[in-house]
């Protein structure tokens, strides 16, 4: 349900319904729009709630929730959510641009690689230090070496790091160094670690599973957004159909879709989505053209020699011309690039 309250209602009578929703055996989350608050009453209900939260005072309607999830979605929040964490920012009218290498490879590979999508206009750094590999035999990633290297590239240049956790046990180590946490694909549905990275305070970049539906997609976040962790964003990142031209089919249509269903900013990776770094500045343009909040870009000094995901990678002009392309587009629609 959500509580509804007067335009004028005092912080007085919204912590009262707060409290009484808690009563009620329900969890409270206040949220505070530009019109007025209104506070999501979520959990199961046993019936009479709503009749006893609407007479409260400073209450103006009480109405249930029709979408299964319910933080995430726009009945409880019309505005849209920007996440920012240091100079990058998604929503509101924000587009941000993280690139970067599929993995931390070297201290050289980061740094000038960081430098370059900086100059060219991104303000946060990806790159992977635990890799979530298909075959055990390929590079798992540098571990915490890699995580390190990314905090340097932070110190070089002040972007915010973008890294990949797959487990719950190492969550905190890997909220140590990063700004922004991703949960891979392959991870979209391991609820203990949403929960996990829901308590951690950081940022969450929440990747499609390869087969998951919007609506399971949603329910994930909803999973992190539980543990008071407002910033999440959703990530589309292609998913598998039978069609194999492409290493995955990327569906630009979630990305309207997500904006009428959910506050929360939507990021589309091209890279993945695609599979082929031909595809991927045409893709991104179109991301930003179909109101993407922001893009995730796989970026390396030498796309032949990377050892995950090269030929998915731009190189820095490739990314560069695609980084003018899409301010020109973001600019046309009243959007920036940030
Ligand atoms: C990645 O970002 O390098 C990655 C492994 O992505 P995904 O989880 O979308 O496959
Ligand atoms: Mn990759």
């Amino acid at each position: 349900m959500i509580v509804v309250m007067e335009k004028n209602a005092t912080e007085d009578q919204i912590e009262h319904i707060a409290q009484r929703v808690q009563q009620l055996g329900l969890r409270a989350h206040v949220i505070r729009g530009t019109e007025r608050t209104v506070v999501a009453a979520i959990g199961d209900k046993r019936g009479g709630e709503r009749e006893s939260l609407a007479s409260s005072p400073g209450v103006s309607d009480v109405v249930p929730i029709l979408a299964p999830y319910k933080v995430a979605s726009r009945e409880v929040k019309p505005e849209p959510t920007c996440v920012s964490v240091l100079g990058f920012a998604a929503g509101a009218g924000a587009v941000g641009v993280m690139a970067g290498p599929c993995s931390v490879e070297s201290e050289e590979q980061i740094v000038t690689t960081a430098r370059a999508v900086k100059q060219s206009g991104a303000t946060a750094l990806r790159g992977g230090a635990f890799k979530p590999r298909t075959s055990p035999y390929s590079f798992q990633g540098m571990k915490e070496d890699g995580l390190k290297l990314m905090a340097l590239a932070r110190q070089e240049t002040g972007l915010a790091v973008v890294t990949e956790v797959m487990s719950t046990e190492e969550v905190e180590l890997v909220a140590k160094y990063a700004d922004v946490l991703q949960i891979g694909a392959r991870n979209m549905q391991n609820y203990r670690l949403l929960e996990a990275v829901g308590g951690s305070g950081k940022a969450v970049l929440l990747k499609r599973g390869a087969s998951a539906t919007v609506e399971e997609w949603l329910l994930a976040a909803e999973y992190i957004l539980n543990e008071g962790n407002p910033n999440v964003m959703l990530c589309e990142r292609g998913i598998r159909t039978f069609e194999t031209h492409t290493r995955f089919t990327l569906p630009l249509a979630s990305v309207p879709y997500l904006h009428r269903k959910t506050h929360l900013p939507v990021i589309v990776d091209p890279s993945h989505g695609t599979g082929h770094s031909y595809l991927v500045p045409d893709m991104s343009v179109a991301a930003v053209a179909a109101g993407a909040d922001g893009l995730i870009i796989e970026v390396h000094p030498s796309p032949e020699t990377a050892m995950s995901d090269g030929y998915q990678s731009l190189d820095f002009q490739q990314f560069d011309d695609t980084m003018q392309r899409c301010a020109k587009v973001a600019a046309a629609i009243g959007k920036h690039l940030h």
